[in-house]
């Protein structure tokens, strides 16, 4: 089993990976219009050609602020998602939190790159009373407001993804908070729109100490999705997924940034070199 939790300090922050989970995706869905026989030499798949993700979150701890990127699928994954994507939970974001001594009332703000199932599974829980209630009771949740009208109006096409019952808990709670685009939202930590994946996706950037650590979410997914073309058929503007990674690549590169990506099973973190029209991954030593 791939190690759950692997950290990396960002000057005055502690980053922390932890799993939420695994799951299955068919290969093809994964890497678009690139052909098995160049993407099955970077993510071998299963006999029935899927290929096993993460639900990767991040930890940040920081003087005074622990700060959560994404929250998985979480415990109240529907069964029918359960028998499409296999997914695996054990021990889960909550438990992993518990081990490290964070409580869910210690964390102070949540931040989901975008709102699909996957990624904010766990901002909410069901009560006994089967009342959805928020999991961190502290927090303030963080998303663009062009994703949360998204996932509140979702067209046909991305309907399946969002589960609006759940989110509607966060803003009854007075617990959300909308950005319009980038913006700080904790000292050193920033909100960077990368559209694409979704027209409001973010990413999440943790400067300190002369370094700097960006969290890529669905933009790219894993570290075999480095290769500019190597875009996931489940993005909406996949021209603009191609734009923003160039985009962000040029700055990772000069700014020797620490990376990390939304699903990918043995990377935590890593770092970018110039290959080619894009970049080349390098995993950090552990
Ligand atoms: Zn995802």
């Amino acid at each position: 089993m791939t190690p759950s939790g692997e950290r990396l300090q960002v000057g005055e922050f502690e980053i922390i990976r932890l799993l939420d989970g695994t799951f299955f995706v068919d290969g093809g869905a994964m890497f678009g219009v690139v052909p098995r026989t160049l993407w099955e030499k970077r993510a071998a798949p299963d006999r029935e050609n899927r290929i096993a993700l993460a639900l990767n979150c991040y930890l940040v701890k920081g003087p005074g602020v622990t700060v959560l990127a994404e929250t998985g699928v979480g415990p109240d994954v529907d069964r029918r998602h359960i028998d499409f994507y296999s997914f695996r939970r054990e021990p889960g974001l909550f438990r992993l939190l518990e081990e490290r001594g964070v409580r869910p009332e210690d964390v102070d703000l949540v931040f989901n790159s975008h709102l699909h199932f996957d990624h904010c599974g766990g901002n909410t829980l069901r009560t006994a009373g089967k009342e959805w209630t928020p999991a961190f009771p502290r927090a303030r949740y963080v998303v663009q407001r062009g994703e949360w009208e998204q996932a509140l109006h979702p067209v046909e096409r991305d309907r399946p993804s969002y589960i609006p019952a759940r989110l509607r808990t966060l803003e009854k709670s007075g617990a959300l908070e909308l950005l319009e685009g980038d913006g700080p939202v904790s000292p050193g930590i920033e909100a960077v729109l990368i559209p694409g994946h979704t027209a409001f996706h973010q990413g999440l950037k943790v400067s300190s100490g002369g370094r700097t650590f960006f969290y890529f979410g669905d933009t790219v997914p894993t570290s075999a999705h480095i290769d500019l073309p190597y875009i996931m058929s489940y993005d909406l503007f996949p021209v603009e997924t191609f734009n923003s990674k160039k985009k962000l690549y040029a700055l990772a590169v000069a700014g020797d940034w620490v990376v990390s990506f939304s699903h990918d099973l043995d990377h935590a973190f890593g770092t970018l070199v110039v290959a080619g029209r894009g970049a080349e991954f390098r995993p950090l030593a552990p």
